[in-house]
């Protein structure tokens, strides 16, 4: 038997009947990590000897157990922009080549409380800036379809990790479309929870009014499992809340789904659009209701997206200075303060990071403030009012996740702009705060194709179960 294919569910179920030992089952993960990752690259670090003694311990925890949670000795993998404590928590950035993680996430917290593995840390773009995981200061990670490709970003590292069967789930974080990308580029389920639902404590901000940390899984079930174990009002992050479980069963001849005209536009791959539209076919074929709705103010998205976006990462990025956090360039005996402020943010950011904190520093400065930051405020708002009329028609949106499919290495990275514009489908959702799942459908060239799909705030519950349905 192959345990590193199993789902979540079913290595549980073999775990109670005693088939195979969390040792086992971690040894088989590391070997596979040992042979494949030279080629993909999806993790920064992985941590053999703690994996092994962890595995060992929680073996004897459960040894006379009938019962135990269901992510009991499942081996897991974290993006390197969430800490765990003891480990090295770098964000992909040479600022952070040095960090070691003082404290657990919260999410890191609740999922230890269940005892999973946490085998490493995977690679992201810097700071989570980007859509291919190329601008990872430690080398980009290789899509595991097809190794000359990129495998989405900014979790690139996180959804090859699943897709390469080197773990059995991972968690990433979601600004502008990082865990749905990928999940889509690399075959995966990814869900980017409601703004809220899910603890950020802990997490290395980059846009805080955007960030959400969720799962990256084989299985849709195994997403849900992964998010109710990690959702929840923490006290130590204030945005979050307790958020009540909408009753989410519903019968399929009693759904009513809208699909965006703006999102079927010039510029879509064809074939990609033929695998939306026929995934569209199924759940209508299963009775879903599907109607065309409007979301206006879509084109606007992307633009609005990228002043608040780097305009937020500006405030959060300005503590690494030097002095505080990682590392720390003192050049010469007359350095002053801000020389080593230079000196440090200089060579320790790469070029994208640092193109976003002069973007976000320009929008935010006197005299462009209205023109550029409040402005986009202001579009934000009408981008949330379509999304909240259209949800009073429908129960969910169908949209592509994205206009592409997973590019080549290096084709986009000398042109932001173009690499920019691979985020149309999604940056609108996290402007808005709503949840959204990113779910394999077909593959085109044999390369995998997602669907994108949106629900209203906090209906998580619902839009797995949809996913689910396919
Ligand atoms: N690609 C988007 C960006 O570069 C989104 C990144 C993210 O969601 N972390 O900002």
């Amino acid at each position: 038997m192959d345990l590193t294919g199993l789902t979540i569910a079913k290595t549980h179920a073999g775990l109670k009947k005693k088939e195979f030992s969390i040792l086992e089952l971690c040894k088989t993960y590391l070997d596979n990590i040992r042979k494949k990752d030279r080629e993909i690259s999806a993790f920064l670090n992985v941590n053999e000897e703690l994996t092994l003694a962890e595995a060992k311990k929680t073996d004897e925890l459960i040894s006379k157990e009938k019962e135990f949670p269901l992510l009991t000795g499942i081996p897991c993998a974290i993006k390197d922009n969430i800490m765990v404590e003891g480990l090295k928590c770098t964000a992909a950035s040479k600022i952070l080549k040095n960090y070691t993680a003082p404290y657990n996430a919260t999410v890191i917290e609740k999922l230890k409380k269940e005892n999973v593995i946490i085998l490493g840390k995977t690679n992201l773009d810097e700071f989570a800036m980007g859509s291919s995981t190329e601008n990872s200061a430690f080398g980009p990670t290789h899509n595991p379809h097809d190794v000359s490709r990129v495998p989405g970003g900014s979790s690139g590292g996180s959804a090859a990790a699943v897709a390469a069967d080197f773990c059995a789930f991972s968690l990433g974080s979601d600004t502008g479309g990082s865990i749905r990308l990928p999940a889509s580029y690399c075959g995966v389920v990814g869900l980017k929870p409601t703004y809220g639902a899910v603890s950020r404590y802990g997490l290395i901000a980059f846009a805080s009014s955007l960030d959400q940390i969720g799962p990256f899984a084989k299985t849709v079930e195994d997403c849900k499992i992964v998010f109710n174990a990690i959702r929840g009002k923490d006290p130590l992050d204030s945005t979050s809340v307790e958020s009540e479980i909408p009753n989410s069963k519903f019968q399929a001849s009693n759904l009513r789904v809208g699909v965006p005209k703006e999102y079927f536009v010039k510029g879509i791959d064809p074939e990609i659009e033929r695998t939306i539209k026929d995934a569209i076919k199924k759940y209508e074929s299963l009775g879903v209701k599907i109607e065309e709705i409007s979301l206006p103010h879509t084109k606007y998205a992307l633009p609005c997206y990228y002043i608040i976006a780097p305009s937020e990462a500006s405030a959060n990025l300005a503590r690494y200075d030097g002095i505080k956090y990682g590392i720390s360039n003192v050049k010469s005996k007359t350095s002053n303060l801000l020389d080593v402020y230079q000196d440090t943010r200089g060579e320790g950011f790469g070029a994208e990071v640092r193109r976003r904190i002069m973007l976000g520093t320009f929008s935010l400065s006197s005299g462009y403030y209205d023109a550029y930051y409040l402005r986009a405020q202001k579009v934000r708002t009408q981008v949330i009012k379509d999304f909240e009329k259209v949800f009073q028609k429908v129960d969910a949106i169908f949209t592509p996740v994205s206009p592409v499919l997973p590019f080549k290495i290096g084709e986009k990275i000398e042109d932001p702009l173009s690499m920019y514009l691979v985020d149309v489908y999604t940056v609108s959702i996290n402007l808005a705060g709503l949840p959204a799942l990113s779910l394999p459908v077909g593959k085109v060239k044999g390369l995998p194709v997602g669907l994108q799909i949106i629900g209203r705030p906090f209906e998580e519950e619902k839009i797995l179960e949809i996913g689910k349905l396919f």
